[in-house]
Protein backbone atom coordinates (compact mmCIF):
# COMPACT_ATOMS: atom_id res chain seq x y z
CA UNK A 1 0.00 0.00 0.00
CA UNK A 2 1.63 3.45 -0.88
CA UNK A 3 1.30 5.37 2.12
CA UNK A 4 2.84 8.55 0.68
CA UNK A 5 0.20 10.94 0.07
CA UNK A 6 -0.65 10.38 4.00
CA UNK A 7 2.74 12.05 5.03
CA UNK A 8 1.75 15.22 4.78
CA UNK A 9 -1.34 15.16 7.22
CA UNK A 10 0.54 12.96 9.84
CA UNK A 11 3.44 15.53 9.72
CA UNK A 12 1.08 17.92 10.09
CA UNK A 13 -0.71 15.69 13.34
CA UNK A 14 2.69 15.41 14.82
CA UNK A 15 3.94 19.42 14.84
CA UNK A 16 0.20 19.61 16.48
CA UNK A 17 1.50 17.58 18.93
CA UNK A 18 4.54 19.44 19.88
CA UNK A 19 4.83 22.79 21.87
CA UNK A 20 7.56 25.23 23.18
CA UNK A 21 9.28 24.58 25.59
CA UNK A 22 11.26 27.51 27.96
CA UNK A 23 14.58 26.58 28.37
CA UNK A 24 15.37 27.40 32.45
CA UNK A 25 18.20 29.59 33.06
CA UNK A 26 18.36 31.03 29.93
CA UNK A 27 14.42 31.47 28.83
CA UNK A 28 15.54 30.01 25.00
CA UNK A 29 11.85 28.46 23.82
CA UNK A 30 12.55 25.54 21.81
CA UNK A 31 10.18 23.77 20.27
CA UNK A 32 9.79 19.65 21.09
CA UNK A 33 7.43 16.89 19.88
CA UNK A 34 6.80 14.79 22.74
CA UNK A 35 7.97 10.61 21.49
CA UNK A 36 7.50 9.72 24.86
CA UNK A 37 7.89 10.05 28.30
CA UNK A 38 11.57 10.98 29.18
CA UNK A 39 12.02 10.66 32.63
CA UNK A 40 11.05 6.92 32.77
CA UNK A 41 12.63 6.17 29.11
CA UNK A 42 16.24 7.88 30.99
CA UNK A 43 15.57 5.36 33.63
CA UNK A 44 15.41 2.48 31.63
CA UNK A 45 18.56 3.94 29.95
CA UNK A 46 20.32 4.47 32.90
CA UNK A 47 19.61 0.58 34.44
CA UNK A 48 21.16 -0.86 30.97
CA UNK A 49 24.21 1.65 31.33
CA UNK A 50 24.51 0.08 35.19
CA UNK A 51 24.06 -3.48 34.04
CA UNK A 52 26.59 -2.91 31.47
CA UNK A 53 29.32 -0.80 32.65
CA UNK A 54 31.27 -1.29 36.05
CA UNK A 55 30.28 0.39 38.80
CA UNK A 56 32.58 2.08 41.17
CA UNK A 57 33.49 0.28 44.60
CA UNK A 58 35.31 3.10 46.00
CA UNK A 59 33.29 4.54 48.65
CA UNK A 60 35.13 7.80 48.69
CA UNK A 61 34.56 7.98 45.24
CA UNK A 62 30.99 7.76 45.48
CA UNK A 63 30.49 10.08 48.31
CA UNK A 64 32.01 12.70 46.81
CA UNK A 65 29.72 12.41 43.50
CA UNK A 66 26.51 12.09 45.60
CA UNK A 67 27.64 14.63 47.83
CA UNK A 68 28.11 17.39 44.92
CA UNK A 69 25.20 15.89 43.01
CA UNK A 70 22.95 16.85 45.66
CA UNK A 71 23.83 20.46 45.82
CA UNK A 72 23.51 20.33 42.13
CA UNK A 73 19.97 18.91 42.43
CA UNK A 74 18.82 21.47 44.96
CA UNK A 75 20.06 24.22 42.66
CA UNK A 76 18.13 23.23 39.72
CA UNK A 77 15.06 22.69 41.79
CA UNK A 78 11.63 22.35 40.02
CA UNK A 79 13.00 22.57 36.66
CA UNK A 80 13.27 18.45 36.52
CA UNK A 81 9.71 17.81 37.35
CA UNK A 82 9.46 14.13 38.48
CA UNK A 83 13.09 13.73 38.86
CA UNK A 84 13.80 10.84 40.53
CA UNK A 85 17.89 11.89 41.39
CA UNK A 86 20.43 9.10 41.13
CA UNK A 87 24.25 9.95 41.09
CA UNK A 88 26.42 6.66 40.40
CA UNK A 89 30.41 6.47 39.89
CA UNK A 90 31.18 4.16 37.00
CA UNK A 91 35.17 2.36 37.16
CA UNK A 92 36.62 3.52 33.96
CA UNK A 93 40.12 5.22 34.61
CA UNK A 94 40.73 6.49 31.05
CA UNK A 95 37.25 7.72 30.68
CA UNK A 96 37.33 11.60 31.25
CA UNK A 97 33.94 11.52 31.01
CA UNK A 98 30.25 11.94 32.18
CA UNK A 99 26.55 12.06 31.24
CA UNK A 100 22.63 12.82 32.29
CA UNK A 101 19.62 11.37 31.39
CA UNK A 102 16.10 12.63 31.91
CA UNK A 103 14.98 11.90 35.35
CA UNK A 104 17.79 13.31 37.11
CA UNK A 105 20.47 10.28 36.05
CA UNK A 106 23.48 11.05 36.18
CA UNK A 107 26.85 8.89 35.68
CA UNK A 108 30.16 10.27 36.02
CA UNK A 109 33.44 8.22 35.39
CA UNK A 110 36.48 7.77 37.75
CA UNK A 111 38.57 9.44 34.99
CA UNK A 112 37.17 12.39 35.19
CA UNK A 113 37.43 12.13 39.02
CA UNK A 114 41.36 11.83 38.76
CA UNK A 115 41.29 15.15 36.42
CA UNK A 116 39.12 17.28 38.20
CA UNK A 117 41.05 18.24 41.49
CA UNK A 118 38.43 20.10 43.53
CA UNK A 119 34.94 19.31 44.19
CA UNK A 120 34.26 22.58 42.02
CA UNK A 121 35.78 20.98 39.03
CA UNK A 122 33.34 18.41 39.63
CA UNK A 123 30.71 20.31 40.32
CA UNK A 124 31.48 22.00 36.72
CA UNK A 125 30.86 18.58 34.64
CA UNK A 126 28.28 17.46 36.22
CA UNK A 127 25.93 20.89 36.06
CA UNK A 128 27.29 21.07 31.60
CA UNK A 129 25.79 17.33 31.79
CA UNK A 130 22.50 18.04 33.74
CA UNK A 131 22.13 21.42 31.87
CA UNK A 132 21.36 19.60 28.68
CA UNK A 133 18.37 17.66 30.29
CA UNK A 134 16.70 20.40 32.35
CA UNK A 135 17.41 22.18 28.52
CA UNK A 136 15.81 19.13 27.05
CA UNK A 137 18.07 19.24 24.28
CA UNK A 138 18.04 15.71 23.53
CA UNK A 139 14.40 16.21 23.19
CA UNK A 140 14.77 19.09 20.82
CA UNK A 141 17.39 17.13 19.00
CA UNK A 142 15.04 14.55 18.18
CA UNK A 143 12.38 16.33 17.12
CA UNK A 144 14.51 18.46 14.66
CA UNK A 145 15.75 14.69 13.52
CA UNK A 146 11.91 13.79 13.51
CA UNK A 147 11.10 16.85 11.42
CA UNK A 148 14.03 16.44 9.10
CA UNK A 149 13.76 12.82 8.50
CA UNK A 150 10.26 12.81 7.82
CA UNK A 151 7.13 11.05 9.38
CA UNK A 152 7.76 7.99 8.27
CA UNK A 153 10.08 7.04 10.25
CA UNK A 154 8.91 9.33 12.97
CA UNK A 155 5.54 7.27 13.12
CA UNK A 156 7.11 4.11 13.40
CA UNK A 157 9.75 5.19 16.16
CA UNK A 158 6.99 7.60 18.44
CA UNK A 159 4.36 4.23 17.97
CA UNK A 160 6.97 1.27 19.48
CA UNK A 161 8.48 1.55 22.88
CA UNK A 162 11.78 -0.47 22.19
CA UNK A 163 12.47 1.99 19.27
CA UNK A 164 11.29 4.69 20.75
CA UNK A 165 13.95 3.65 23.80
CA UNK A 166 16.98 3.15 20.74
CA UNK A 167 15.81 6.84 19.75
CA UNK A 168 16.10 8.46 22.95
CA UNK A 169 19.72 6.72 23.46
CA UNK A 170 20.70 7.73 20.42
CA UNK A 171 19.31 11.50 20.63
CA UNK A 172 21.83 11.49 24.18
CA UNK A 173 24.50 10.05 22.27
CA UNK A 174 24.98 6.79 24.01
CA UNK A 175 24.02 4.16 21.45
CA UNK A 176 27.53 4.30 21.31
CA UNK A 177 28.32 2.89 24.84
CA UNK A 178 27.94 6.05 26.90
CA UNK A 179 29.75 9.24 27.08
CA UNK A 180 30.07 12.99 26.51
CA UNK A 181 27.65 13.78 24.06
CA UNK A 182 27.84 15.13 20.56
CA UNK A 183 25.20 18.13 20.82
CA UNK A 184 25.61 21.07 18.31
CA UNK A 185 27.59 23.72 19.64
CA UNK A 186 24.88 26.19 20.50
CA UNK A 187 23.45 23.17 22.75
CA UNK A 188 26.94 22.53 23.90
CA UNK A 189 27.06 26.49 24.60
CA UNK A 190 23.83 26.51 26.20
CA UNK A 191 24.61 23.73 28.69
CA UNK A 192 27.87 25.36 29.78
CA UNK A 193 26.31 28.51 30.48
CA UNK A 194 23.12 26.49 32.43
CA UNK A 195 25.64 23.94 34.29
CA UNK A 196 27.70 27.16 35.21
CA UNK A 197 24.77 28.61 36.96
CA UNK A 198 24.02 25.53 38.73
CA UNK A 199 27.29 24.94 39.81
CA UNK A 200 27.49 28.56 41.44
CA UNK A 201 24.10 28.08 43.09
CA UNK A 202 25.33 24.78 44.76
CA UNK A 203 27.64 26.95 46.12
CA UNK A 204 30.38 25.51 43.95
CA UNK A 205 33.22 28.32 42.31
CA UNK A 206 32.31 29.03 38.83
CA UNK A 207 36.02 29.85 37.96
CA UNK A 208 36.93 26.46 38.40
CA UNK A 209 35.20 26.07 34.73
CA UNK A 210 38.31 28.08 33.19
CA UNK A 211 41.10 25.77 35.46
CA UNK A 212 38.60 22.65 34.02
CA UNK A 213 38.58 23.52 30.59
CA UNK A 214 42.62 24.61 30.75
CA UNK A 215 43.39 21.01 31.76
CA UNK A 216 40.88 19.36 28.92
CA UNK A 217 42.57 21.41 25.92
CA UNK A 218 45.85 20.10 27.63
CA UNK A 219 45.15 16.44 27.44
CA UNK A 220 43.26 16.84 24.42
CA UNK A 221 46.67 17.86 22.85
CA UNK A 222 48.16 14.81 23.79
CA UNK A 223 47.78 11.48 21.65
CA UNK A 224 44.99 10.06 23.21
CA UNK A 225 42.68 12.71 22.48
CA UNK A 226 39.21 11.90 23.36
CA UNK A 227 36.79 11.39 20.83
CA UNK A 228 34.06 13.58 22.11
CA UNK A 229 36.73 16.84 21.99
CA UNK A 230 36.13 17.15 18.65
CA UNK A 231 32.44 17.72 19.10
CA UNK A 232 32.42 20.04 21.33
CA UNK A 233 33.25 23.58 20.99
CA UNK A 234 36.86 24.95 20.59
CA UNK A 235 38.72 25.06 24.17
CA UNK A 236 39.64 28.89 23.21
CA UNK A 237 35.57 29.65 22.40
CA UNK A 238 34.64 27.94 25.26
CA UNK A 239 36.86 29.70 28.20
CA UNK A 240 36.20 32.98 26.31
CA UNK A 241 32.82 32.73 26.90
CA UNK A 242 33.09 31.36 30.16
CA UNK A 243 34.76 34.12 31.21
CA UNK A 244 32.47 36.62 29.71
CA UNK A 245 29.51 34.69 32.07
CA UNK A 246 31.59 35.45 35.02
CA UNK A 247 30.02 38.88 36.32
CA UNK A 248 26.39 37.41 36.29
CA UNK A 249 27.55 34.34 37.95
CA UNK A 250 30.03 34.68 40.41
CA UNK A 251 27.36 36.82 42.85
CA UNK A 252 25.38 33.50 42.59
CA UNK A 253 28.51 31.48 43.90
CA UNK A 254 28.75 34.27 47.23
CA UNK A 255 25.67 34.18 47.85
CA UNK A 256 24.96 30.31 47.75
CA UNK A 257 28.14 29.63 49.77
CA UNK A 258 27.19 31.22 52.88
CA UNK A 259 24.48 28.35 52.72
CA UNK A 260 27.08 25.44 53.03
ZN1 LIG B 1 27.87 18.75 26.45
Amino acid sequence: MNTRHLLPSLLAALLFLGGCYTVPETGRSSFIIPLGDDVALGAAAFAEVKAKEKISDNPIATERVQRIGKRIAAAVGDALPGAKWEFVVFEAPKTVNAFALPGGKVGVYSGLLDLAESDDEVAIVMGHEIGHVTARHGAERMTQGVIAAGVGVALDSATKDSKNHDLLLAGYGLAAGGGMLAFSRAHESEADFIGLRYAAKAGYNPMAAITFWRKMAKTGSGPKMPAFLSTHPSHERRIADLQGWMPQVLPLYEKAKLRY
